[in-house]
């Protein structure tokens, strides 16, 4: 049996699976790995989330960053694989995708917001770090660009920043507590262009394991729970997913 046709097995057995996704996930849409060469870090320095906070300088400097595109984040269209998973959304089969991208592609390729579940955020909208109302990026890059204003809160004049995790900010609670009970509840975890090197995020998917159930890991590279799984693929998501029985 080809890999493809195992993993369609995992997959069909499954009652309840969930997603697991990484950087991997988007450099088949065009979206840099940011810690690979050539990536976003290795062309400029992180903005620490307290630097963010202190400093009015920072702010200027993260908005420039932002609007000028330099991030890469936003902007580019799902793929292959983002479509495959939303379609295993749409069959009922997978419940939820616990995603470490902040570009918003799963939502794009049609799995609803309320199923993808972003343990670093969104880069395509901001947010009141006071009072957590959403701010659109549009607006506030027309008064950035037009008179140079820094965003503040419309409602309670706080701070606003585009709803990622930054570096040195705490990891959003309400994500984590969702993602450890989709890890608990599902009978399959599959992960898709993760190396599964950063935590806490990378502990999802042993998380499952440790409670049951299988774990897929689908990545170009080797990673570090593949000893781990019970399948493991070093390919193209895209191609690995479009290979999925229609049935499954
Ligand atoms: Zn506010």
């Amino acid at each position: 049996m080809d890999d493809c046709a195992r993993l369609s097995e995992l997959v069909s057995a499954s009652r309840r699976t969930v997603v697991f996704t990484g950087a991997g996930m988007s450099t088949e849409s065009g979206i840099p790995d940011f810690r690979s060469p050539g990536g976003i870090w290795s062309r400029m320095k992180p903005i620490y989330f307290d630097e963010f906070v202190q400093s009015e300088e920072k702010r200027r400097e993260a908005w420039t960053r932002t609007f000028s595109g330099a991030m890469r984040w936003t902007g580019a269209k799902p793929n292959t694989g983002h479509y495959a998973v939303a379609r295993l959304v749409a069959r009922g089969k997978v419940t939820a995708v616990i995603t470490q991208n902040v570009d918003n592609l799963h939502q794009e390729s049609g799995v609803p917001a309320a199923q993808v579940i972003e343990l670093h955020g969104n880069a395509s909208y901001a947010t009141c770090l006071d009072c957590g109302l959403r701010h659109e990026l549009e607006v506030l890059k027309q008064s950035f660009l037009g008179r140079g204003e820094i965003p503040r809160c419309r409602d309670c004049n706080g701070l606003v920043k585009t709803a990622t995790i930054s570096f040195g900010q705490a990891m959003p609670q309400a994500a984590m507590a969702r993602a450890s009970e989709a890890a608990l509840q599902c009978d399959l975890l599959i992960v898709l262009g993760s190396s599964l090197v950063v935590y806490p995020a990378a502990g999802f998917p042993l998380l499952a394991k440790e409670n049951g159930a299988k774990l897929a890991i689908v990545n170009r590279e080797p990673t570090e729970q593949d000893k781990f799984a019970d399948f493991v693929i070093h390919d193209e998501i895209g191609r690995v997913m479009a290979a999925l029985s229609p049935l499954d």
